[in-house]
């Protein structure tokens, strides 16, 4: 593809850094839907406005999700780029992929749709970039053969995600792809056919680090965490100081509650006021480690800003225990549902509807028990009350 067809786009070569332009480029002289694509959007520059049309539903037999529709506002300036859907594909919990599996995907989209791929999207998913709908059921048809399922999209169950966990990592407090490959299996009804007022998402993540971002980004979060003492040891804490370390200012002064003293000697860690960051054991990992007594916070309503602006999980249940075959945080899971199919309003996501209700009222209906973990400034809180201390005044 000549440089004089998109010389501002070619802007975007210079300097030290990939560019998503030059590996396009390269597919062009073969795939002319990606030689469309980057012509389009060459001309977005100058005009300074998308020429993609609002989304629009396409789909494959049996499934209401999993493929997002993207037409072209200019077909006849840009015939390649006509048609340009998405397809998500269920990534493997973790995204542990065999070299096999990869080469399968990257021939089914070789030979199905414009080649280009974005591993992985924020829900998760794979993301073939690119297709016409006239390729959706053979996409779909060969990569079913393959063993593989899209992903969610819409008003619908998305694909859950989860952290590589116990597969790599030590700090997993349960096998959260486990968990992930569980609810997926479990849920795929939910995932397929979009019924929910809007998008929901699940992340776990095996302890508090949170690597797939859950309290950023999930409408249900599970994090690992744990109940009792933060385990020390004391020899090798010293080990780390004789190694030019320094507690008071790697952990001490870190520590968001305080909760930790160093006295040169030995660290004392007050574990009532530990809100289980991980920061000191990240800093200090051979000397310090989680409690034994593992399980998860569940946490509610993350949100990017859409309709309405950004929102952080809150916690829900403080600590569960998560074993196999989860039934409850399934059993949680529906009577969120259940509240938020009676009362959502249409593209309003669970944590917009906690809000609008009240976080008391929520708590009412799925039946879960007020806690002072959930308070995020005690005092400015409108939806605890403590029905004892109304009825003695
Ligand atoms: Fe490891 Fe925790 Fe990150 Fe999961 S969230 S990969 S368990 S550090
Ligand atoms: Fe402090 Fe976090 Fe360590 Fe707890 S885990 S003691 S809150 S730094």
């Amino acid at each position: 593809m000549s440089a004089s067809e998109t010389p501002l786009l070619d802007e975007l070569l210079k300097g030290p850094w990939p560019s998503f332009v030059k590996e396009m480029k390269e597919m062009a002289d073969t795939k002319p839907m990606v030689r469309d694509v980057l012509r389009q959007l060459e001309k977005s520059y100058v005009d300074k406005k998308t020429h993609w049309k609002h989304g629009g539903i396409v789909g494959v037999k049996g499934y209401g999700g999993g493929i997002i529709g993207r037409y072209s506002d200019s077909p006849d300036e840009f015939p390649g780029a006509a048609h340009f859907h998405t397809v998500r594909v269920n990534q493997p919990a973790g995204w542990f992929y065999s070299s096999q599996a990869l080469r399968d995907l990257c021939d089914i989209f070789e030979k199905y749709g414009s080649g280009l791929t974005n591993m992985h999207g924020s829900t998760g998913d794979i993301i073939l970039l690119g297709t016409t709908t006239d390729e959706l059921e053979p996409i779909f048809s060969a990569l079913t053969e393959k063993g593989w399922d899209l992903g969610g999209s819409g008003s619908a169950l998305r694909t859950p995600s989860c952290c590589v966990g116990p597969a790599r990592c030590e700090w997993a407090m349960f096998d959260c792809l486990d968990v992930c490959h569980e609810l997926t299996h479990f849920y795929q009804d939910e995932i397929h056919r979009p019924g929910f007022p809007y998008k929901f998402k699940i992340k776990v993540s095996g302890c508090p680090n949170d690597c797939v971002s859950s309290i950023a980004r999930a409408d249900f979060s599970i994090i690992g965490t744990w109940k009792d003492q933060i385990q020390i040891n004391q020899e090798e804490m010293r080990k780390y100081v004789e190694e030019g370390a320094n507690p008071l200012t790697s952990a001490v002064l870190l520590c968001p509650t305080r909760a930790i003293e160093w006295d040169g000697k030995e660290i004392t860690i007050d574990n009532e006021n530990c809100v289980r960051c991980m920061q000191c054991i990240n800093a200090f990992p051979r000397a310090l480690k989680p409690g034994k007594e593992r399980g998860a916070t569940i946490l509610l309503g993350a949100k990017a800003p859409i309709v309405q602006g950004a929102l952080f999980s809150s916690v829900l249940i403080p600590f569960m225990e998560i074993e196999p075959p989860y039934e409850e945080v399934r059993d949680l899971l529906e009577r969120i549902w259940d509240v938020w199919d009676d009362h959502g309003e249409n593209k309003e996501r669970i944590g917009e509807l906690v809000e609008r209700m009240g976080k008391g009222e929520f708590l009412d209906q799925i039946g879960v028990e007020p806690d002072v973990q959930m308070v995020f400034h005690p005092r400015e809180n409108p939806y605890v009350f403590y029905d004892e201390y109304y009825e003695e005044t």
